[in-house]
C-alpha cells in the first residue's frame, strides 16, 4: 500500500483478515518503514495476548518488534502522546473503546495502523474491527492459504469443540480455511 506522506494530518489504516494471513507481519513492515523514515513509532498489543513474548509483537513467521502491553484502549491513548506513528496489534481484544481512541489519535495528526481479526471462529464479524473499517482511511484485507484445498482463505477454522469466542494460547487449534472448506 502506498500512503501519501501528508503533513499535519492523521489517518487510520486497518489491516484485517483471518488467522495466519500475515496481519502482524504487515503491521511490523509498516512500522519498520516509518522507523527508517525517522518517525517516532510505538506499538501496542493487548495484555491478553502473551504468546511467544511479553514485550514484543511477534508474527507467525517469527518477525518481531518491541511493543508495549496494554490492558485497555485508554492505556493506548495515554502512552501514544509522543508518537507520530502508532501500531496496534490484535485490536479485537481491546473492545469498542479502541474505535474512539483511534479517532482521537488520528485527529491529533497521528498515523494509526490497526491490525485485527475481522471474523470470529463462527465467521461472524468481530467487533471492534468492523467499526474500525468504517472509520479508516485505508483498508487492507490479508488472505491466508486454505489448509484443505490451497485456495485463498479468509476464515478461521476452530479445530476443537468450544463455545468461547476467545481461546487464548490455542494457536495450534486453528486453521485458515476458504469459504468452501470452512465448517463453523
Ligand atoms: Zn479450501
Amino acid at each position: 500500500m502506498n500512503v501519501i506522506q501528508a503533513q499535519g494530518v492523521g489517518w487510520i489504516e486497518v489491516v484485517c483478515g483471518c488467522m495466519f494471513s500475515g496481519k502482524t507481519e504487515e503491521l511490523i513492515r509498516r512500522i519498520r518503514r516509518a522507523e527508517i523514515a525517522k518517525q517516532k513509532t510505538i506499538i501496542f498489543k493487548p495484555q491478553i495476548d502473551n504468546r511467544y513474548s511479553e514485550s514484543e509483537v511477534v508474527s507467525h513467521s517469527q518477525q518481531k518488534i518491541q511493543s508495549i502491553n496494554v490492558k485497555n484502549a485508554q492505556e493506548v491513548l495515554e502512552q501514544a502522546k509522543n508518537a507520530e506513528v502508532i501500531g496496534i496489534d490484535e485490536a479485537q481484544f481491546l473492545g469498542t473503546e479502541i474505535v474512539e481512541v483511534c479517532n482521537i489519535l488520528a485527529n491529533q495528526g497521528k498515523r494509526v495502523i490497526v491490525a485485527g481479526l475481522d471474523k470470529d471462529y463462527l465467521g461472524v464479524p468481530f467487533e471492534p474491527v468492523p467499526q474500525l473499517l468504517a472509520i479508516a482511511e485505508y483498508i487492507t484485507k490479508t488472505l491466508a492459504i486454505c489448509t484443505v484445498c490451497g485456495n485463498p482463505a479468509s476464515f478461521t477454522q476452530r479445530l476443537i469443540d468450544s463455545q468461547k469466542r476467545v481461546l487464548v494460547g490455542a494457536e495450534n487449534l486453528y486453521e485458515a480455511r476458504c469459504r468452501k472448506c470452512f465448517r463453523p
